[in-house]
């Protein structure tokens, strides 16, 4: 199994990024992995954190409609160059956290997605030098209120909810090109999506790389790649479980707006 790269906080509230291990304990480093994060001699119980998400960004970069059966189903083409948008750090939870549902949306839907983790400052890259700064992977949900993106016309209020950027549950270096990322619902057995994510209009570096033009990303910043086919709704006290073949599965359930 590839290495798991966590973020964890102990009881006491600190937080740690480490390794997970195959019997659940967390090897601590003393930094975040892709800032050169050693081992140290600190090792966690598995029953002593929590899990967060693996990452701790300073901007979610997220690209929509960059699966051609999704941007179909939305009634639309694929555009010529990738369509940016951003979610607030603030939206970000770990696996295994509640969605809240916001009063004000009568809609909103799930979007599982690869994620990736930048590693080091990139800016004006080149396709190839954007590879290099492509840490690892993870999963996200980009969930949106799908109303109010229709009524607003910008997207940052629809995409912008706190909770609505479900994240991790870790991060692994390497993936294979033709993984399959799906979707489930609750108790059902068949995915609501399924798509490998080799089928994406625009490529992870090529999606890094236009977004260097624009703007400066960070070590630990995340790129969210875009949904394939089969978008839909979620209800109050859902399941929501996205699975990326070589990472692992992201789960969330749905609650109502504290
Ligand atoms: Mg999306």
């Amino acid at each position: 199994m590839a290495q798991r790269y966590v973020r964890v906080q102990n009881a006491e509230g600190i937080v740690h990024y480490g390794l997970l291990q195959l019997d659940l304990k967390v090897q601590v480093l003393d930094a975040p992995p892709w800032l050169h994060g050693r081992p140290t001699d600190l090792k966690l119980e598995p029953d002593s954190y929590q899990i967060l998400a693996p990452s701790s960004p300073s901007k979610i970069v997220a690209v929509g409609k960059n699966y051609a059966d999704h941007a179909a189903e939305m009634g639309t083409s694929v555009p010529d160059e990738p369509l940016i948008f951003l979610k607030p750090p603030t939206s970000v939870i770990p696996s295994e956290a509640q969605i809240q549902y916001p009063e004000v949306t009568q809609r909103v839907d799930y979007e599982g997605e690869l994620a990736l983790i930048i590693g080091e400052s990139a800016h004006l890259c080149t396709p190839q030098s954007a590879q290099t700064k492509i840490w690892g992977y993870t999963i996200a949900n980009d969930v949106t209120a799908r109303d109010l993106q229709k009524r607003d016309g910008q997207w940052t209020r629809a995409k912008g909810f706190d909770t609505f950027c479900p994240l991790g549950p870790w991060i692994v270096r390497e993936l294979s090109p033709g993984a399959r990322l799906q979707t489930f619902l609750n108790d059902d057995k068949n995915p609501i999506q399924s798509a490998c994510i080799d089928q994406m209009v625009f490529s992870p570096e090529i999606i890094v790389s236009y977004i260097t033009q624009v703007m400066t990303l960070l070590p630990g910043d995340v790129v969210l790649t875009g949904t394939p086919l089969g978008v839909g709704p979620l209800q109050l006290g859902d399941r929501v479980r996205v699975e990326i073949e070589g990472i692992g599965r992201l789960e969330n359930t749905v609650a109502a707006s504290k």
